[in-house]
């Protein structure tokens, strides 16, 4: 995978490009990570990249010239097109599945934007995904970018160590993760919940599986609706919802 990211700040992406599992993947050559300064596409003599909105009102808004300069050029000729990705407080908001929908792809172009907004004409005709991190408002898509360009790595094939698989994480089973349990057994007074110390494999993920259902009844319920859960598993959790209901 070919991800390239346009900002103001490209120094910002040193030191989480080197790191950890984006680093080790760009080591092993799974993923090409190129941070480019849009501002070098100015067309003008101070290399401005924003202006003064139209109609007037506080904020620069960022101009379209150097952003459909840079994507272009970043563009294959005559290859497929990449999916061009504008952080954006009004995007969808971002997910575990749209991460792995984005990980399918070959070229990524993530597009952060500063100051009050981006020229509407960015929007309309450069760009194919809108993303938004939460329902908060940050000072550029650097941060956003680096969160999703992370989620999005750690996906393909070869970046993690089996000892760090994405297969049971929180939300890539519908479900959230299940608690994890570490020596020593005892640690002061509080012990490691028996079946972790059987040895009964069956019986440690038949507990992983209740433990996963029950973490994610208790923090996130609404998952659970669309979550998949077998017949037996959704008889047990009924009970459990029933059970609880009685004792309130
Ligand atoms: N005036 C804009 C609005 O109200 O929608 C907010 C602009 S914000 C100060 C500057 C940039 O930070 C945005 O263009 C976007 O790239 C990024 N940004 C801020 N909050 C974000 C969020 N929640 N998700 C993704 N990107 C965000």
């Amino acid at each position: 995978m070919r991800i390239d990211v346009l900002t103001l700040f490209p120094e910002m992406f040193h030191g989480v490009f080197g790191a950890s599992i984006l680093g080790k993947a760009r080591d092993k050559g799974i993923v090409s990570l190129n941070a480019v300064n849009f501002r070098d596409y100015a067309n003008n003599k101070h290399n401005t990249v924003d202006d003064y909105p139209y109609g007037g009102g506080g904020g620069m808004v960022l101009k379209p010239e150097p952003l459909f300069a840079a994507v272009e050029e970043l563009m294959p000729e005559g290859g497929q097109r990449p999916r061009v990705i504008l952080l954006c407080p009004q995007g969808e908001p971002y997910t575990q599945k749209k991460a792995e929908e984005l990980s399918q792809h070959d070229h990524l172009v993530f597009v952060c934007g500063h100051y009050e907004g981006y020229d509407e004409r960015i929007r309309q005709h450069l760009v194919t995904d809108e993303i938004s991190l939460g329902d908060y408002v940050l000072t550029g898509g650097e941060l956003p970018a680096m969160v999703i360009i992370d989620s999005v790595v750690r996906l393909l094939p070869g970046a993690l160590g089996n000892e760090n698989s994405a297969v049971t994480d929180s939300f890539s089973t519908g479900l959230l993760e299940h608690p994890h349990y570490t020596r020593p057994a005892v640690f002061r007074d509080w012990e490691v919940p028996d079946v972790l110390l059987s040895g009964h494999h069956a019986n440690v993920e038949v507990w992983r599986r209740q433990q996963s259902i029950l973490r994610t009844l208790e923090r996130r319920p609404e998952l659970l609706e669309s979550a998949e859960l077998t017949k037996k598993e959704r008889q047990w959790l009924d009970g459990i919802i029933k059970e609880r209901a009685n004792k309130e």
